[in-house]
């Protein structure tokens, strides 16, 4: 069972959660063409590794959080607020 840590709650079991989508992707512009909004409506990535993604904790205080997840072990390897940035992916950035 998932074990998320949330920012304002603690550690919760995953079953406190619901999956958003993928914390990588950004709207397209919106001038962008049929094409490039067709991909970001209906076209996912299945990473198999580590990923970042949104949820929510529905079941307790209703905040939303990223959530940095191994899609093959389901390791949790970090949890944050919405607009922070997992530590590797800061440094991986500067
Ligand atoms: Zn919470």
């Amino acid at each position: 069972m998932l074990r998320i840590k949330c920012p304002y709650c603690g550690v919760r079991e995953h079953t406190e959660f619901i999956y958003g989508e993928d914390a990588n992707r950004s709207l397209p512009d919106p001038d962008a063409s049929l094409h490039n909004w067709n991909n970001y409506v209906f076209a996912r990535q299945n990473v198999a590794g580590e990923h970042l993604e949104y949820w929510q904790h529905t079941l307790g205080c209703r905040a939303w959080l990223k959530v940095q997840r191994d899609t093959v072990t389901h390791d949790i390897t970090w949890t944050g607020l919405p607009h922070e940035t997992p530590p590797q992916q800061k440094e991986a950035s500067t």
